[in-house]
């Protein structure tokens, strides 16, 4: 199955909609635990992203152009701790990406290399309550596939461990962020950079879950189009 850039392309507005959905969720989250402008950050990141999505070329078929046009986005026009961080982890799966194809080993490669970026940059541990706590998990499950898992399949369990680490921030204490600054107060409240990294995963899982089934149908089974005979 090839998986190219109109995947990555519908992935990135999948997330662009689900980031549109849950603002003000994620905004009352950065209320009780930062300053409130977590869902504004990523808001603002979707819009960009929107915008860049657009200008790409019609040919463009490269799996990882609208990945780079999304963590691009990110990187110039969003602020907060946040925006750089989605703009660097979203170049790291675009680095990642081998050529037209986007496999699960490409997917895997790119989460692991933005597990490292973020702790290079914010110096995060897991645990410390902040996106890592989704991204990581998600890299490792990504990273367990072997070689010629079905993205669809890579991706669902990547879905789940992203969404198994968003539960865990409920109950940790922040150590990193502006969330730190509350301590043990900061427990009871699920990170909301978490959430969004969640929503990375899930928009990727429910793209390739929406498609696959469409396309490997019409490779392995060839639909009938007969039409039965009535009466005349
Ligand atoms: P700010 O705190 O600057 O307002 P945002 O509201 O944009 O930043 O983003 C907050 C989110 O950033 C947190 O929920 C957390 O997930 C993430 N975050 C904060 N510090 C770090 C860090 N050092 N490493 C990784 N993620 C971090
Ligand atoms: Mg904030």
């Amino acid at each position: 199955m090839t998986f190219d850039g109109s995947y990555t392309q519908a992935w990135m507005r999948r997330f662009v909609a689900s980031a549109v959905a849950t603002e003000a969720e994620l905004t009352a989250f950065d209320q009780q635990v930062g300053d409130g402008d977590f869902g504004a950050n990523l808001r603002a990141g979707a819009d960009a992203v929107g915008l860049a999505l657009g200008a790409l070329p019609v040919a463009e078929t490269s799996a990882a152009a609208p990945l780079r046009a999304a963590g691009t986005a990110f990187l110039d026009e969003v602020g907060g701790t946040s925006g750089p961080l989605f703009g660097l982890i979203l170049q790291e799966l675009a680095e990642a990406v081998p050529g037209q194809e986007l496999d699960c080993v490409g997917l895997a490669n790119g989460a692991v290399a933005a597990v490292a970026a973020v702790q290079r940059v914010g110096g995060a541990e897991p645990g410390d309550k902040t996106l890592l706590d989704a991204l990581a998990p998600a890299a490792q499950a990504l990273a367990r596939c072997p070689r010629g898992t079905a993205p669809d399949q890579a991706l669902a369990l990547a879905a789940r461990a992203a969404l198994e680490g968003v539960r865990t921030t409920r109950v940790l204490t922040a150590r990193r962020g502006r969330a730190s600054y509350l301590g043990s107060r900061s427990a009871g409240v699920p990170d909301p950079g978490a959430i969004g990294m969640a929503l990375l995963f899930h928009s990727a899982q429910e793209t390739v879950t929406a498609l696959t089934p469409l396309l490997t149908a019409t490779v392995s089974e060839p639909v009938s189009l007969t039409v039965p005979r009535t009466a005349v």
